[in-house]
């Protein structure tokens, strides 16, 4: 590894706080705050924390000539979210980490919001709200947005108008060069679309523009229940998704899952139903979302269903989410259709029975609608390198997800979840409902999201990293995430 020689290089061309070593109380501030433990647990021999694009740039030519001599190597970092291990740091390279990179600017005349790459949604919900103004961005406010709007990403708003990448409307790109350009329908159009699903293959993001809409008070919350019903929530799921004319104002996320701490103290043996359930009217209580919220016996003492607004929303939904524990997300996507669901609910509570004594035990089996109005948005968009068709939806994205406290848990933890999931594929492929698509912002690393895209979509980014990134810096430069080539 040549990071020292980088080191220095970089020492030498900047302010001293933007380098950030091992025992600075930076570097400790940084490297411990990633969403997941398994991220924190790397160690980058530096931290490069750069205030502006141009700052970016400058760090991109330094590296280049070091990443093509050597064998050095760096990682991207937005907000940290992602709970999959080295996609956002490096053992013993440099972490490039955007989070100085802040300033949320609204374009009212041109309904357009550009957000630098180090914010996080919760502030940029703030600046457009104000206006009564929304955007489609993390469901919770602490995420970051660079993960979001390079893969896909489902937010509040996703029925009505799309994936969050399809949203994003310009990027501005620091390419291998150094170069500073810009991504968007007109400029750079095959750099626009690959980047829609790209991940950190093709550049280093610096600022995202999205689309922004008018947005008054919606109504949802969270609302918890015992199991037993579980099954009829995937029947009104599958019902309600497989309507002639289904509600384009829904947004439903429902769990089976299990917590070691909330069962304890519950008294509780087994695993509890979770529905997040949001009509994005100033609606109350609406009918379309009853067979989600009516259901019984519940817990009445934890239910948030209210008329509520986008910051508000997205504050409980942080508020909701754990960190500084080990965590890990798999995923996959099938029909939906209530068979194959059901079958994959009975995959996961044995696989649950053998890790829930495991200290700090949160699992959760998680169903995300991908109704087929959300599908639509992609082509009047511009277009998407993610694979999925309007005509194969509607779709259920599978989400296995587990936070856990102690390293020595990792293997069985891990290798219990990759058997349900690869389980769940198995049986949904038998019974022909099995789709290839899996979302990389939930994918763990036996899982090849890129290439769930399908062949076509594939070469396009191969094909767009040939042309903008001709001597593969952020293949072989940036190891972590999911790459392009074998
Ligand atoms: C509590 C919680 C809530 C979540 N809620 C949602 C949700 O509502 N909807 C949803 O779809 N997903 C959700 N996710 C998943 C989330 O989308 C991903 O974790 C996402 O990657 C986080 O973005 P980030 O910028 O913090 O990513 P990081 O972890 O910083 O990076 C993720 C990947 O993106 C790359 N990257 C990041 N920024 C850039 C950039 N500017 N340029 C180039 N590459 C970059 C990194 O190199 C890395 O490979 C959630 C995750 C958590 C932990």
């Amino acid at each position: 590894m040549v990071s020292s020689q980088a080191i220095e290089i970089l020492q030498a061309s900047f302010p001293p706080d933007r380098v950030a070593l091992p025992a600075s109380e930076a570097y400790s501030e940084r490297n411990g705050s990633y969403a997941s433990k398994l991220e924190s647990d790397i160690l980058p021999h530096a931290i490069f924390l750069p205030e502006t694009t141009a700052e970016v740039s400058q760090f991109v030519k330094i590296i280049h000539p070091l990443v093509q001599e050597g064998d050095f190597q760096f990682a991207i970092r937005g907000a940290g979210c992602q709970p999959l291990p080295r996609c956002a740091n490096i053992q013993n390279g440099i972490t490039l980490d955007l989070s100085r990179l802040v300033g949320t600017t609204l374009d009212e005349t041109q309904g357009i919001v550009r957000i630098p790459a180090g914010e996080r949604w919760g502030s940029v919900y703030k600046t457009v709200q104000e206006k009564g103004l929304a955007v489609t961005g993390a469901r919770s406010g602490n995420n970051g947005i660079g993960g979001l709007a390079l893969s896909g990403g489902l937010s509040f708003f996703g029925t009505r108008e799309g994936f969050i990448s399809d949203n994003v409307v310009n990027y501005e790109v620091v390419l291998a060069s150094g170069e500073v350009v810009n991504a968007n329908r007109q400029e750079n159009p095959d750099l626009f679309v690959a980047l829609r699903g790209g991940g950190n293959n093709l550049g280093i993001v610096t600022r995202f523009d999205l689309r922004t809409f008018k947005q008054g008070n919606f109504w949802g919350g969270a609302l918890f229940y015992f199991p037993a019903s579980f099954g009829g929530q995937i029947d009104a799921l599958v019902t309600e998704l497989n309507k002639l004319d289904p509600s384009e104002e829904t947004h439903i996320m429902i769990s089976l899952f299990y917590a070691e701490q909330f069962s304890k103290a519950m008294g509780l043996d087994g695993a509890m139903g979770l529905n997040q359930a949001y009509y994005t009217q100033e609606v109350e209580k609406p009918a379309v979302l009853e067979p989600f919220t009516d259901i019984q016996p519940q817990i009445d003492a934890l239910n948030s269903m209210r008329m509520t607004n986008l910051v508000d929303a997205a504050e409980e939904q942080a508020k909701q989410a754990m960190t500084g524990v080990r965590c890990a997300y798999m995923n996959t996507a099938v029909k939906a259709d209530g068979p194959t669901l059901h079958a994959a609910t009975e995959i996961f509570r044995p696989a649950l029975e053998k890790v829930k004594s495991i200290d700090g035990m949160v699992s959760s089996f998680t169903m995300q609608p991908y109704p087929v109005s959300l599908l639509k948005r992609t082509e009047p968009a511009g277009g998407n390198v993610l694979g999925l068709d309007p005509a194969d939806g509607p779709l259920v994205s599978i989400l296995i997800l587990l936070y856990w406290n102690n390293q020595t848990d990792d293997e069985v933890v891990l290798s219990t979840a990759r058997g349900v999931i690869e389980a769940i594929d198995k049986d949904a492929a038998a019974k022909g409902t099995l789709v290839p698509y899996k979302y990389l912002n939930y994918a763990f690393d036996f899982q090849d999201p890129i290439g769930s895209y399908g062949q076509e979509n594939k070469k396009k980014l191969q094909d767009a990293s040939r042309k903008y990134d001709p001597d593969g810096l952020f293949q072989k430069g940036v190891p972590g995430g999911f790459k392009l080539f074998p």
